[in-house]
């Protein structure tokens, strides 16, 4: 039973997002009550967590990790910790993702956080509860069999199911027909089985230059298409291609006029965002393959401040970032950071979005969120106070004020957090 003035608070996923926002949580216990962490795996760590499996796992969900056995963090790990938890200083700069996987074990270990787990448990609905209470109703099912369901209600719902495990696949024409193996990164997991083949990777994002290097030892050629200024520092069976315009048989077609045969074709080509278990309509919320809008602050629907996604933005350092949007979401569940009204988030999101469309083109065809103009963590940090709000401007009453049976009053507009 949940004592009465504490919130309830859902958290979806069990990756590094989610394991921060529940640490977070059991570290306020005069506000809210233990956190209940939705995670449809049996393990903690969700991208972290490698496995050779690709496709499905054995209970049919797909496989959610898109690491690759010898991958090594791209960022050092002096950045990409959390503020509040180094790695191992015995450990080097960039580190193999086992080591990743360790640190998030000895994260959860050590803020207690694993208890407030229920494993193999995944949310198949999250919807705004009927009636003045406001909440949300959380529906989850055992992923095993998908035959036990269960409904509860919470008073916020913190997303963190991640956004790197559903393969964006570019409408290239002929893509289909290829003959040879054509696989997403996604799929990717070490360099063998492609020794002595002519491998055309396309896009060079992190995944595009890191598969490159990984496979140009073994590959008898590799080709890298992409739209950007020429690399350099590629090794020297490594040719660099405009971007695939078509493919016909084994030939890709390239956009300067060029045509390479392939054994294999792999896509680079990114992840689209996907969230199964909302009704974006009901939420006013639109969700394209590269875009989640209108969202305030990349962070929360303008009429729905108890519904938080975290992580969104993909150039950050994702660590960092999830610990001060944690911060932030929590500062303004118990009432010491207040919103705009919801009119004015609603404004500034839409904003948000013209900006980067103008930027970068409709959302169907952009790079999408690449990255969170303007929000840093020290923006985050600046926007979380200390003292409580006056009012409550995103709904009549705060899931505070809802808790502790209070009711705030939701009058006029503030863009300042208290
Ligand atoms: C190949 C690759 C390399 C990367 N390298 C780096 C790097 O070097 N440094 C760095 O900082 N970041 C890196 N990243 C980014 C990485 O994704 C983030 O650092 C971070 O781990 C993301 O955490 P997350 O919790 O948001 O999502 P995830 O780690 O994806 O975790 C999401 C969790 O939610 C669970 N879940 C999803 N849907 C549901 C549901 N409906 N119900 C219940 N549970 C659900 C999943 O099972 C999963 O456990 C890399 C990403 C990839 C793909």
């Amino acid at each position: 039973m949940t004592a009465p003035g504490k919130l309830r608070v859902a958290v979806i996923g069990a990756g590094a997002a989610g394991l921060c926002a529940a640490r977070h949580i059991v570290a306020r216990p005069e506000s809210f009550a233990p956190p209940v962490v939705f995670e449809a795996s049996s393990r903690i760590g969700g991208t972290w967590v490698y496995t050779e499996e690709t496709g499905q796992r054995p209970d049919g969900l797909p496989v959610h990790s898109s690491m690759y056995r010898d991958l090594r963090t791209n960022l050092p790990k002096e950045v990409m910790a959390f503020p509040d938890f180094p790695f191992d200083p015995s450990l080097p700069s960039f580190l193999h993702h086992s080591d990743v996987l360790a640190y998030l074990e000895s994260y959860t270990d050590h803020f207690r956080v694993r208890e407030h787990v229920r494993f193999s448990w995944l949310v198949d609905a999250v919807s705004p509860a009927e009636g003045t209470e406001g909440g949300w109703d959380v529906t989850a099912c055992w992923a095993q069999d998908r035959m036990v369901q269960a409904t509860e209600r919470f008073d916020a719902v913190i997303v963190c199911s991640g956004h790197y495990s559903d393969p964006f696949v570019p409408p290239i024409p002929g893509l289909e027909t290829f003959p040879g193996r054509l696989l997403h990164s996604h799929e990717y997991r070490c360099p063998e089985p492609f020794a002595g083949r002519t491998v055309v990777l396309l896009g060079a994002g992190p995944s595009g230059v890191d598969l490159t290097l990984q496979l140009a030892p073994v590959a008898q050629r590799v080709i890298l298409s992409h739209r950007q200024p020429t690399l350099s520092a590629l090794p020297g069976n490594v040719l660099q291609t405009a971007p695939a315009v078509g493919v016909a048989g084994d030939t890709v077609q390239f956009g300067d006029g060029a045509e390479h045969r392939a054994d294999v074709l792999i896509l680079c080509t990114g992840y689209r965002y996907r969230f199964p278990f909302l009704s974006p309509a009901r939420l006013g919320l639109r969700i394209t393959d590269h875009t989640v809008t209108p969202l305030y602050r990349h962070l929360l629907p303008p009429h729905h401040p108890s519904l938080f996604f975290i992580g969104l933005c993909k150039q950050i350092c994702p660590f960092p970032h999830f610990h001060c949007q944690l911060l932030f979401c929590l500062a303004v569940l118990v009432g010491t950071c207040c919103l705009p009204s919801a009119a004015e988030m609603q404004v500034a999101a839409e904003g948000q979005l013209r900006q980067h469309l103008g930027a970068g083109g409709p959302p169907s065809t952009s790079t999408g969120w690449e990255s969170c103009s303007g929000v840093t963590a020290r923006s985050w940090h600046s926007w979380v106070g200390s003292s409580p709000c006056s009012r409550w401007s995103g709904r009549s009453t705060s899931p505070r004020g809802r808790a502790a049976g209070r009711t705030s009053p939701a009058t006029g507009a503030s863009t300042t957090g208290c």
